[in-house]
């Protein structure tokens, strides 16, 4: 097979799911070559005066089914091949939720926590002048990711508009609302991940009331996951951020939990809570662990300690491959990535059609159009899995597969 241009983690991704597909050698090419790639150096002038030249990426994965849509992380860790394979997943997760989107990824190696704010604001404007000719509402959506936020999407926007001398709020998502950014958008992937874990419960005739739930992570998806539960009389006995894990069996108080990081920044301390470790927060047992940190937290050392009935990943690719296999075997099933965190380009994509309409809706309008979108992707999900015996991931896989594949069928790409 010819390799050029291949994104070899996704073509290893393809083949785990085996032959469940009977995929011929184009339709495999079509899966895991990107369709555009762009890699780019550009001048930023320093705050000492002196020019430095950035490192830039964007892939356009796929976009049979509709323009690419997906974040852009700014990290000293990025290259090309981890931008291949999170636009891959992007394509994946817009075709598990219907979205008419393909996948996008893009990046610009550096690091923010060590730039000044000025500087930050040039580097985004640079970014986008590399980029604008091939981007925008119609054709590649940007949205933030790892180390951008609603304030670098503001300063994307408007070096966009600058430059097309048009208003087009619905050139990036994840914007401040006063700029044509959506309700809830702020808590819309904890929210989408509630959806999808009370849907599976009543999958699998579980009740929520006083499921016993630990959730490791606690910044924007781990916090807003917890205190969503709790407020719906889930029992969530253990938290944990980078340094600390709390934990209580009869469950911890949610809100105060929140009250007390925010004022103290930090868990310890916390009263009528036991302090543990963040090894042994995932060997509690529970009925579900959340898992909403960072990638490789379940790995095949400590998979055999975990005790969980199911897990729910809301960071992206928290269990290694190996692993996976393993919890697998035991029958723990997992409610992956590429489904229970979607509801962020859920509202991604609302925010879209809304700036597209120019007409706005409320809070509850956007919550409610959330829910359907994750509720009926669940709901496809049970059916897959029934129908091809398979676990969830290997279900989200071929569900969102067959669907691209159709659609270049469609098109007359695929014969
Ligand atoms: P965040 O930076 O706000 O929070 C991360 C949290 O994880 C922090 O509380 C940090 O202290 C904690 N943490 C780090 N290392 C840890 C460890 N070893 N043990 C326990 N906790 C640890 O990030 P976030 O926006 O909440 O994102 C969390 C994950 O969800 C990431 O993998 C991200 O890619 C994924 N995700 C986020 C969104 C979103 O909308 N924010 C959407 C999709 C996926």
């Amino acid at each position: 097979m010819e390799k050029n241009n291949v994104c070899i983690n996704c073509f290893d991704m393809l083949n785990n799911i085996g032959g469940s597909l009977n995929l011929n050698e184009t339709e495999v090419d079509v899966l895991t070559k990107p369709r555009r790639s762009f890699t780019f150096s550009f001048p930023v002038i320093m705050d000492d005066g002196k020019t430095k030249i950035f490192t830039g990426y964007r892939i356009q994965f796929n976009n049979a089914r509709g323009p690419t849509k997906g974040g852009t992380r700014f990290h000293p860790k990025v290259n090309l091949e981890e931008i291949k394979t999170l636009a891959f997943l992007m394509t994946l997760k817009c075709a598990v939720t219907n979205l008419p989107f393909g996948g996008a990824k893009g990046g610009v190696v550096c690091d923010p926590k060590k730039i000044s704010k000025g500087e930050l604001e040039r580097v985004s404007r640079a970014y986008v002048r590399e980029l604008y000719r091939f981007i925008g509402p119609e054709t590649d959506i940007p949205a933030p990711d790892v180390n951008t936020n609603p304030q670098i999407m503001a300063w994307m926007l408007d070096e966009y508009e600058k430059i097309t001398g048009k208003h087009a709020h619905g050139f990036i998502t994840g914007k401040p609302v006063e700029l044509g950014g959506s309700q809830i958008r702020d808590i819309s992937t904890s929210m989408g991940g509630y959806f999808v874990l009370r849907e599976i419960l009543k999958q699998m005739d579980i009740k929520s009331e006083g499921t016993k739930v630990v959730v490791q992570g606690f910044g924007n998806v781990g916090m807003n996951i917890a205190k969503i539960l709790h407020e719906r009389e889930y029992k969530v006995i253990a938290v944990s951020d980078s340094k600390f894990g709390i934990y209580n069996e009869d469950g911890l108080d949610i809100k105060k939990v929140i009250e007390h990081k925010n004022e103290a920044k930090a868990l310890s301390s916390f009263q009528s809570a036991k302090e543990i470790t963040n090894k042994e927060i995932l060997e509690i047992e529970c009925d579900v662990l959340i898992l909403a940190a960072l990638e490789d937290q379940i790995t095949k050392e400590n998979v055999d300690k975990v005790k969980t009935r199911m897990i729910l990943e809301l960071a992206n690719r928290p269990i290694t491959p190996e692993a996976d296999v393993i919890l697998a075997k035991r029958v723990i099933p997992v409610i992956p990535d590429i489904l229970a965190n979607a509801g962020g380009v859920v509202v991604s994509y609302l925010e879209w059609v809304q700036n597209s309409m120019n007409y706005y809706w409320t809070e509850e309008e956007v919550l409610k159009k959330l829910e359907e979108y994750m509720t009926t992707a669940t709901g496809e999900l049970e059916k897959t899995c029934k129908n091809y015996s398979c676990m969830m991931r290997d279900g989200l896989y071929i569900s969102a597969i067959n669907k691209i594949l159709h659609v270049e069928r469609l098109r007359g790409v695929l014969k």
